[in-house]
């Protein structure tokens, strides 16, 4: 329970990567403020299930991450029912892909207000709470595609690059601060927003779900094999606790071999 009493922000934490993240968290004894998109009974079963499971308390925010005064109110909430935001897990984000001379504007802009902006106005809101407590812990999900591109994903590897900047620059303003700001880039992980592409892709290539999953990995990941949310939500548990207090303005890969290439 290295985490224990401790209170986090967990964006996007309904489905995927969030929800595990959710889950590590809350085992280490963190109580968690959920957020994310999706129907009633779903939400209400994760909001009952952690505290039943782990014995923590939790909170959803339905916060729509386009919106800085919907994520204002999600970091304020948080600090109203919960206490405080000790630790911000920025890791709500969309995909949509098409070569850039066809990329729908909307798609652009609604790509860039949660996968990248989203993160500075969260952290502009968590940021003064946490320099009073002199405590703090920022972990921004960039991905592969913060650190190198793949075609058709203008507004995807441009927000991700964004928020690797953004980790950087806000891990200097707070480096004496007792707060720390690193991004996780993690490389395929099987998630809904990943198997949208695979079958995307199976139904281009007219091949089968399988064949297309392996040609995902196989042409970007070199253990091809998807990276487990699990790892990421433990290496988030590493940055939180008094071994990560050192670690700051990190972009730490965890991508099967990927960006080694
Ligand atoms: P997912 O689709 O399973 O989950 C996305 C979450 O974000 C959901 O809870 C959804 O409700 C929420 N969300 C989307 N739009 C929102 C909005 N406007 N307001 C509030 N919440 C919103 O996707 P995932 O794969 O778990 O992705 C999570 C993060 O990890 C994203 O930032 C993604 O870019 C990043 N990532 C994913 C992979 C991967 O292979 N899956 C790889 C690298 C990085």
């Amino acid at each position: 329970m290295a985490l224990k009493g401790k209170n986090a922000i967990v964006t996007g934490s309904t489905s995927g990567i969030g929800l595990a993240v959710a889950h590590v968290l809350a085992g280490q004894g963190c109580n968690i403020m959920l957020n994310g998109m999706g129907d009633k009974a779903t939400i209400d079963a994760i909001v009952a299930e952690l505290p039943k499971k782990y014995g923590v308390k939790t909170a959803y925010s339905a916060a729509d991450m386009s919106k800085p005064a919907d994520i204002r109110k999600m970091v304020s909430d948080t600090e109203a029912q919960l206490g405080s935001v000790d630790i911000l897990v920025n890791n709500a984000g969309i995909q949509f892909t098409a070569p850039v001379e066809e990329f729908p504007d909307d798609k652009w802009d609604a790509i860039i207000a949660i996968n990248l902006s989203a993160s500075f106005h969260s952290i502009k809101a968590a940021v003064p709470g946490m320099r009073k407590r002199k405590f703090g812990r920022i972990i921004n999900i960039a991905s592969a595609h913060g650190l190198v591109a793949s075609e058709h994903k203008a507004a995807y590897v441009s927000a991700k690059h964004g928020i690797v900047g953004l980790t950087k620059v806000v891990a200097l303003e707070t480096a004496e601060a007792g707060i720390t700001c690193n991004a996780i880039c993690p490389g395929w992980v099987n998630t809904p927003l990943v198997q949208k592409q695979i079958e995307a892709k199976a139904k281009e290539g007219n091949i089968t779900v399988e064949q297309a999953t392996a040609n995902l990995l196989g042409e970007k990941q070199p253990n091809k094999k998807f990276v487990k949310p699990e790892s990421i939500g433990n290496l988030i548990v590493f940055l939180c606790d008094e071994f990560g207090a050192e670690m700051t303005g990190e972009i730490i890969s965890i991508d099967g071999g990927w960006t080694a290439q």
